[in-house]
């Protein structure tokens, strides 16, 4: 049989990417989308062109009945959960005293929370096979800050901790969680950059360009394939920021 994954955020950007890679490796895709059905149905009607049936499942998930939801369907279809990408995310610049409650809420919920009970949700069955693979998409902000960008680091930081403390509390399960944390990516996320700014992305980084949804992907089809990385977060960024 072949593997379960579930990808959220996947109607958009680097999740859109991530989860047509997988499902052309032979890996049975379910892909979450909350507000853009639209692009959700185009990515599955494209990849039925190339005889590729995905899973499409609208799902808010920075709410625990909804993510309960999307993974009892999962279940219920599948019986198994192999493969999670928390990739479902929102960015948020304010300066930090105007920042309110509820900017908190809504950045924190949909980034970390979100990591957090989808994580708790697919768990058990992980367990119950003995086998399993959680990839968190980070930012490269959660390892060195951003100004402007509190919440949004804030969130990105939590979720590389618990990538790793989760790392070591799985293990022994044959569970493995990792982070890829993404530098600059072209994606709607960065629709606000001009091109002056782009351009000063593009010189600061030693491979000369920002990154593409595919340069996250294929991270992400790697550290499936892999049997022995856990616990790592990894920034993808062209060399941009380099720790
Ligand atoms: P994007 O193009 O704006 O796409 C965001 C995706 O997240 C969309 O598919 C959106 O789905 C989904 N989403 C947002 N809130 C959701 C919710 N409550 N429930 C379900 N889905 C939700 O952004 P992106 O650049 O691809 O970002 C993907 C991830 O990479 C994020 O976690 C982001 O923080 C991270 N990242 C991006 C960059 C970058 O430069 N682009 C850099 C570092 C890290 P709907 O439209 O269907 O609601």
């Amino acid at each position: 049989m072949s593997k379960i994954a579930i990808i959220t955020g996947a109607s958009r950007g680097i999740g859109r990417e991530i989860a047509k890679q997988l499902a052309k490796s032979q890996i049975q895709v379910i892909a979450n989308y909350n507000n853009s059905e639209k692009e959700a149905i185009q990515l599955k009607r494209e990849l039925e062109k190339q005889n590729i049936i995905i899973d499409i499942v609208k799902a808010d998930i920075s709410k625990r009945e909804e993510a309960q939801r999307l993974v009892e369907f999962v279940l219920k279809k599948y019986h198994k959960v192999d493969i999670l990408i928390n990739n479902a995310g929102i960015s948020e610049y304010k300066i930090f005293t105007d920042e309110t409650d509820e900017d908190w809420d809504r950045v924190i919920n949909t980034n970390l929370y979100s990591a957090f009970i989808m994580s708790q949700e697919v768990i058990p069955s992980m367990v119950h096979h003995k086998n399993g693979c959680i990839i968190n998409i980070s930012s490269i902000w959660g390892m060195v800050g951003s100004s402007l960008e509190v919440l949004y680091s804030i969130s990105k930081a939590g979720m590389n901790g618990m990538t790793k403390a989760l790392a070591k509390e799985l293990g022994p399960s044959n569970i493995r969680v990792n982070a890829i944390a993404p530098g600059a990516i072209d994606t709607a996320m960065n629709a606000n950059l001009s091109r002056e700014e782009l351009e000063q992305l593009e010189e600061d980084t030693p491979l000369g360009r920002i990154g593409k949804p595919e340069d996250i992907a294929k991270c992400v089809t790697w550290l499936v394939e892999d049997t022995f990385t856990t616990g790592q977060v990894i920034s993808v960024n062209g060399g941009w920021i380099i720790t």
